[in-house]
């Protein structure tokens, strides 16, 4: 079987700007191994999860995938669906998809946007708060790092997490926010350390994205074309990524190339039936 493997760690809502300041070891040694670079979100496009995790998973922009705000419904995933449903359902390969944020993984609010992946977990805050989304990211964590870490053949993965967007948008992004975002480097950390322990690690080869969808007002809140709200960030590292030496330009890179990586990065090569908007990412 094929040995190539992917996964994506979502991050929901982590401003680009406050990174530098930020303790998130993990994330830099992807970055380091890899780039780090701005995602400019598109005029077209709502700086909202909703339509930017779409375009993350889809490769397609909102004109396709039809999904504008938080509500999915009216969506168009059935003919441009996530990746970990088109690579179980049409590439033969298994993927999973775990997270805390119903829309992505339940039939609720017009979901979800994992129509189809090999396994799927969902684990609910058991409310709406930045306490309760904390606890849900830790399990959501420790599922992603029991699963990954047990060897099961799991070609694509994406896990989702939710706290640090909660928190801005309760408290704003003041030092609640900064310590959420470590926190969720953190887990970060955690998911990758268990891909390094799994049982026949070494016969593996690896891809690492890390993804934010959007950023935020300082005050907390987005949805605007402010340069704070419409700023996001991929990172990565893998197979035919060099690393960008410190100092070099970083690779112009947008939400829709994420799932045309995953798709590169397991060898497959799209069907132009897919209409895919986005590319690769440049070595
Ligand atoms: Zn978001």
């Amino acid at each position: 079987m094929d040995n190539r493997h992917v996964l994506v760690v979502g991050i929901d809502g982590v401003r680009l700007d406050l990174l530098p300041e930020l303790d998130t070891p993990h994330l830099d040694e992807v970055a380091r191994a890899g780039f780090l670079a701005p995602v400019e979100i598109d005029d077209a496009t709502p700086t909202m999860s909703g339509p930017c995790w779409t375009t993350v998973v889809t490769g397609v922009g909102v004109a396709k995938h039809g999904v504008w705000g938080n509500r999915l419904d009216g969506n168009r995933l059935d003919v441009f669906p996530d990746f970990t449903t088109r690579l179980a359902l049409e590439c033969g390969r298994r993927t999973f998809a775990v997270g805390g944020w119903a829309p992505l993984f339940l039939a609720r609010q017009g979901g979800p946007l994992f129509t189809a992946p090999s396994r799927l977990s969902f684990i609910a805050p058991r409310e709406d708060t930045p306490a309760a989304w904390e606890e849900a990211d830790e399990a959501v964590a420790a599922e992603a790092a029991r699963v990954l870490g047990s060897g099961e053949e799991l070609h694509a993965s994406f896990v989702y997490l939710g706290a640090v967007d909660e928190t801005a948008h309760f408290l704003g992004c003041g030092q609640e926010y900064r310590r959420s975002i470590e926190t969720a480097d953190r887990r970060l950390g955690r998911i990758v350390e268990a891909v390094r322990e799994r049982p026949g690690r070494a016969g593996e080869r690896w891809t690492f994205i890390v993804v934010t969808d959007h950023g935020h007002r300082e005050e907390g809140g987005h949805g605007g074309r402010s340069e704070r709200e419409r700023t996001a960030w991929v990172a990565a590292c893998g197979p035919g990524l060099p690393a960008v030496p410190a100092g070099a330009t970083v690779p112009a890179v947008r939400h829709a190339d994420v799932a045309a990586h995953v798709y590169a990065a397991l060898g497959i090569v799209q069907d132009p039936h897919w209409t895919l908007d986005g590319a690769a990412f440049t070595a």
